[in-house]
């Protein structure tokens, strides 16, 4: 077998925040100064460093910030009032809210209160929708990520048989309903999954989204397969505190034919779709207004 394609997150992420960028001096030409509002409740310090690194890549790429740091007393009606002021708000064209949020707090009912317009996480029920419904949506950005890298080891992926490992509502299910978008015949494996090894041994696109470090390991892999591996969980090994995925890469790696690492892998995606959606929201939105003022003083011909 040839030798296996890493698959560079870094490098990919980087050409589509260069992509960002362009877009971003475009939309500026045009008056429209693309902005995202993140909102943090508490202090969990994982979803701190989180938020520090969306906020410095926004700024990298010339998209105004907007930081809401809120106490970790916060109520569900005090996020929504600063949910529907941000919805309210023309010159604000994404809304992030960092999750996990405190218990206390009623995640779904925040969620649905985003404007599915700058709603760039893609967990709003239209988004969710619309992408099953195969429409041109704000698609979540781990998935998306994901997509963006096997479009670029495997070229054409219709007619592939992928198997998505997770049925999460921000990776699992998102993913499997892009790849159905993309033409694989898709596969979803979950902890109820009956001899799920033998399953994932017939596939083409191995996507790894289960939380387990190194749960997938070559007796999962039919020779040639491509894996993409979504786990970041942080092991003790030896003593020493570092990330692995879901996927045994030694094990792995001589039997496929390209496999992303972890860390540097669909990491740094994740973030570079944050930024691509927040400038599609900023199009949309400019577009959306744009036909409302026509449609309000139409010109006299
Ligand atoms: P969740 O815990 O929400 O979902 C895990 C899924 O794995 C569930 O659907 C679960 O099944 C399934 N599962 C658990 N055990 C098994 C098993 N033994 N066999 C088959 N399926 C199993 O996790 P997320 O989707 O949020 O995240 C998955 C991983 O991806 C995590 O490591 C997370 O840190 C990482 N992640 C990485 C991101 C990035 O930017 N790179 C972004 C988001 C997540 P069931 O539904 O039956 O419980």
């Amino acid at each position: 077998m040839n030798t296996p394609l890493l698959i560079d997150g870094k490098a990919a992420a980087s050409s589509v925040l260069q992509q960002v960028r362009e877009d971003v001096t475009s939309l500026y030409k045009q008056g429209i100064h693309p902005a995202l509002a993140v909102i943090l409740v508490g202090s969990d310090p994982a979803s701190q460093v989180y938020v520090r690194n969306k906020i410095l890549r926004a700024e990298e790429v010339g998209i105004r910030s907007l930081e809401h740091r809120l106490p970790s007393d916060t109520d569900t009606d005090q996020l929504l009032q600063l949910i529907a002021s941000l919805n309210a708000d023309d010159s604000v064209h994404g809304v992030l809210l960092q999750l996990p949020l405190p218990a206390h707090i009623d995640e779904l009912r925040a969620l649905q209160a985003i404007s599915p317009d700058k709603d760039v996480d893609g967990f709003h029920s239209e988004n969710v929708g619309g992408l099953s419904q195969g429409r041109a949506v704000l698609a979540p950005c781990t998935p998306s990520g994901c997509l963006y890298l096997l479009k670029q080891a495997c070229g054409d992926l219709r007619g592939k048989h992928a198997v998505v490992i997770g049925r999460s509502n921000i990776v699992g299910k998102p993913m499997a309903a892009l790849l159905l978008q993309a033409d694989c015949t898709v596969t979803v494996l979950h902890s109820r999954s009956k001899d799920p090894q033998a399953l994932c041994r017939q596939a083409d696109i191995v996507i790894a989204a289960v939380g387990r470090p190194r749960m997938i390991d070559a007796r999962w892999l039919k020779p040639g397969a491509v894996v993409i591996d979504v786990g970041i969980n942080r092991i003790d090994d030896d003593g020493r505190s570092r990330l692995v995925g879901d996927v045994d890469f030694d094990s792995a790696l001589p039997h496929v034919a390209a496999i992303t690492p972890v860390p540097g892998g669909v990491g740094p995606m994740t973030i570079a779709f944050l930024m691509k959606n927040t400038v599609t929201a900023a199009h949309n939105q400019s577009q959306a207004q744009r036909s409302l003022s026509e449609a309000v003083c139409p010109s006299i011909s």
